[in-house]
Parts: C-alpha cells; sequence; structure tokens
C-alpha cells in the first residue's frame, strides 16, 4: 500500500502517544518524564533546545540512544523536533526497540516556544569545531562536554621559548581556549635549533607576536593574548589574573620565583618544566590541591655568583619538545579534570639513557609562601640570575 508522507505521519501519530509542550514541562518537573530528547540536526538545535535535552539528531537515534540516554526500556523518554513530525517519526521506532514509555511533543520546540518556556542556547560545538576536533570527540573520556571544557579553558604560557613553543603549538591545537603568552624577547637565530614556532623570517620580531600569527593561523577559533613584557612584582597578578592554569617554561630563577609565589597566593596550579643539556623535569605544583609548590622544595634562591648563566649549559634541541609535551599533555588533563596529574612528583628524563625516572615531592610546612606559616606575603623581585647548583636549569 502507497502512502503519502502525511498519510503516513497521520497513521504513525495515532499509534503512538502525543504531549503537548506544558505536559512535558510538568512531567520534567515532577520526573514524571525521566529524558528529554531533541530529535532535530545539530544546526537547528543552536538557536536554543530544551534545557537539560540529549541532542541526538533522528539519524543516530537508534544508534545512540542506548549509550546516551538509557538501556533501560521502561524509563520515560519524551521526544521533540522543530514542528512535531519528526518526533513522532522517532517515537515509532523507539517503541519499535521495545522503549515502552516514550512520547513526542505535539508542536515541537517552535510549540514550547510559543508556549513562554524556557529554552537553553549556547556551549554548543559548531560544525566547523565538530570537524576539527572529531578525534577528541570520538574519545569518551573527552567527547563533546570535554572539548566544550578545553574551549572554556584559560592558560598562560610563562615564556615562549624552548618550552613555550611546542606547549602552545598542541594547546592551541587542542582547542585551548584562551592562551595567553609572556615573553619580552624577540626571535634569535640561535632559538630556531628548538623554538619550533619560529622560522628564519621571523628573526628580530617579538616571539609573542609571531607566536600569536602562528597560532591563530594553526586555529583561528581560540584567543591568543600576547604579552610582549617581562614579568615583574608589579604586572604579575594582572596578567595572571585572566587564567586558570600557570605554564612555567621561564629559564631565570626571578621568574621562577615570582611565578610560584603569585600562583600560590591566589590558589593556581603551575605546570612546571625545566631542561638541561640532555635532561628535563616536569611537575604540577598546586598547593591549592595539598600538593608542594617550588619553594617546598626551594625555599630560598642562592646567591647570584653561584649559579652558571643560562646560555652556558647548553641544551639538546629536541629535549624541550618532549618535556614542553609533558607539559601540554598535563594542562590538558587538568582542564578535563581526568587522569592523574603530576602533583607532588617530579618526572625526571635523561634523553641520552632514554630514561624517565620519578621523585616523590612533598608539601614543607615549613615552606616560605606555602607552609603553616607563611613569610612570603607579597610578591619579591630577585636579581637575574640563572641555574641553580644541583638543579637542572635552562629553559630558553
Ligand atoms: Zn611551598
Amino acid at each position: 500500500m502507497a502512502l503519502t508522507s502525511s498519510q503516513l505521519l497521520e497513521e504513525v501519530k495515532k499509534s503512538i502517544k502525543e504531549v503537548t509542550p506544558d505536559d512535558v514541562r510538568r512531567g520534567l518537573q515532577s520526573g514524571d518524564i525521566q529524558h528529554v530528547i531533541d530529535v532535530r540536526e545539530r544546526d537547528e538545535v543552536m538557536d536554543g533546545y530544551i534545557p537539560g535535552a540529549h541532542l541526538i539528531p533522528r539519524g543516530f537515534l537508534e544508534l545512540n540512544v542506548e549509550e546516551d540516554v538509557s538501556m533501560d526500556r521502561s524509563e520515560s523518554i519524551a521526544l521533540y523536533c522543530a514542528g512535531g513530525n519528526r518526533s513522532a517519526l522517532a517515537a515509532r521506532d523507539l517503541i519499535a526497540m521495545g522503549y515502552s514509555n516514550v512520547s513526542s511533543m505535539i508542536g515541537g520546540i517552535k510549540g514550547w516556544k510559543d508556549a513562554g518556556l524556557k529554552i537553553q542556547t549556547g556551549g554548543l560545538l559548531t560544525e566547523e569545531d565538530m570537524q576539527r576536533y572529531s578525534r577528541h570527540l570520538i574519545l569518551p573520556e573527552v567527547g563533546e562536554q570535554g572539548q566544550q571544557k578545553l574551549l572554556q579553558g584559560k592558560v598562560l604560557l610563562i615564556g615562549a621559548g624552548g618550552l613555550g613553543c611546542p606547549t602552545a603549538l598542541y594547546l592551541a591545537a587542542a582547542g585551548i581556549g584562551k592562551i595567553g603568552l609572556v615573553d619580552a624577547d624577540v626571535v634569535d637565530k640561535s632559538n630556531l635549533q628548538r623554538q619550533v614556532l619560529f622560522g628564519e623570517s621571523d628573526v628580530g620580531r617579538p616571539k609573542v607576536e609571531v607566536a600569536r600569527e602562528r597560532l591563530l593561523d594553526l586555529n583561528p577559533g581560540i584567543e591568543i593574548v600576547a604579552h610582549h613584557d617581562l614579568m615583574t612584582s608589579h604586572n604579575a597578578f594582572d596578567i595572571m589574573a585572566d587564567y586558570d592554569i600557570i605554564v612555567n617554561g621561564c629559564d631565570n630563577f626571578p621568574t621562577r620565583y615570582l611565578v610560584n609565589d603569585a600562583a600560590v597566593l591566589t590558589g593556581k596550579p603551575v605546570v612546571d618544566g625545566s631542561i638541561f643539556r640532555f635532561e628535563g623535569q616536569a611537575t604540577v605544583y598546586d598547593s591549592a590541591a595539598g600538593g608542594p609548590c617550588y619553594r617546598c622544595l626551594y625555599p630560598e634562591p642562592p646567591p647570584p655568583g653561584e649559579v652558571p648563566s643560562c646560555s652556558e649549559g647548553g641544551v639538546l634541541g629536541v629535549l624541550p619538545g618532549t618535556i614542553g609535551l609533558v607539559q601540554a599533555t598535563e594542562v590538558v588533563k587538568l582542564v578535563l579534570g581526568k587522569g592523574e596529574p603530576l602533583v607532588g612528583r617530579m618526572l625526571l628524563y635523561d634523553a641520552l639513557d632514554m630514561k624517565f625516572r620519578e621523585l616523590k615531592l612533598r608539601r614543607n610546612a615549613e615552606c616560605p609562601v606555602c607552609g603553616d606559616a607563611p613569610t612570603v606575603k607579597e610578591l619579591i623581585d630577585y636579581d637575574i640570575f640563572c641555574g641553580l647548583p644541583g638543579h637542572s636549569e635552562a629553559a630558553g
């Protein structure tokens, strides 16, 4: 028997349960309706949907309903679309799958809006984002929600050098929504051996400006803020205020202590990395999470005369790539809230032996900034000097 579409719809609507928008509102309030599913296409949903609705386009409904909504065939589900036709057909198909308590909302989202009921907008990935981040979206640990968290992430990179370059590239690619870069340097030819954001034609230009262009080319959907400045006690709080996570890739001790103290005082985690010759290390200082800070390990800087200068040590060009990407990985984990962060653990890497080791780090109750009786209560500008004896350093 041949049916026109309107005849089919008429038949289907007779065989399923239809409810009004007000029924759905009341059902959601009382708990009689456990799930609402919006079966429209993504571009239609962008303009708004019923708060709390599952968003599953009609074409994926049967495939995804068990995983995204419920395995339990007796739970009550209300379906809606733009005007009430697609959801009626969808209801018929869920019933065929054995769902026994399914309804279709008359009038769809238009009816819902006309009834003056509340809709939710925003927080959805665009079609463009769905393509760009598709390899994230198919990971259950990330998914659309995780990608949204990444896009809302605000991360400040101290230093656009050997560590900052690879970290910035991967964070931008991953879709960290706001990335700040602090660096007062210009690109030097000797940087190109390891600072992978820059090219020959960039020599002489401010690193943060080149970095901004390169990162926006990689991902135009995010915000890159260039701070062409030295971090000091005067601007540190201001610069850090807009960010949730600080990534330290700086190559001098004054900045290292400054960043540590500012982060402890404002309760922000610092994803720290350092490199020297063939060795590197990385950890996450997070005093707000009960972990140690940098001063727990090194309470005070040594006198400037006792340490080698920044450029003396040398560094294997690929080394900052390895450590910078450990830092980028930790940032992504912190933003997603997944996995075990390197809090209270120092990862040590020896490139020549190709070995990773791990040291336990403990909070020091006598730490001058995060200890039980802190003495450092404001930021201090130490004189510029490099490398700490017995501690690898030189990230530039
Ligand atoms: Zn401490």
